[in-house]
């Protein structure tokens, strides 16, 4: 099994953000998994973890206030949120490749796509506030 997204620094917010112990969890949990997990799945999770099952409006709170502090991602096509150790903006421009068949996702970024994309909102006058490309298919194991 090979890892493309780096983890090393996965549970860890930057200096200036303190995360209560939630969102910690929350985090943590989204760190272990190291796939996309859905805000339903995730109460599972917490609930697991603490023996007490959290209401779904503070899982939706930490999930949006890690998604907003550029820990977590949102995939739209999946309704999940995935962890971020790339401590990259929130507006940052990347690429989700999701395998259909295991369920894989690697989080790339390109320099000439983030410069198209760039310049085909602004010749549009577009303001994007998250710029999230999602594909899906098959990952190099599976497609062998
Ligand atoms: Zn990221
Ligand atoms: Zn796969």
């Amino acid at each position: 099994m090979h890892d493309h997204h780096d983890h090393s620094h996965c549970a860890h917010a930057p200096e200036g953000i303190s995360l209560t112990p939630g969102r910690q969890l929350v985090l943590d949990k989204l760190c272990e998994a190291g796939r996309p997990v859905g805000a339903y799945e995730m109460i599972d999770l917490v609930a697991a973890a603490t023996g007490k099952r959290p209401a779904p409006v503070s899982i939706y709170r930490s999930l949006d206030f890690l998604q907003e502090n550029g820990l977590v991602h949102r995939l739209a096509t999946r309704n999940a949120y995935l962890a971020c150790g790339h401590r990259h903006d929130r507006t940052a421009r990347v690429a989700f490749l999701i395998c259909e068949s295991c369920g894989r996702v690697s989080e790339v970024s390109s320099p000439d796509v983030d410069a198209n994309l760039g310049r085909l909102a602004e010749s549009s006058g577009f303001a994007p506030t998250a710029q999230v490309i999602e594909m899906t298919g098959r990952c190099r194991d599976c497609a062998a």
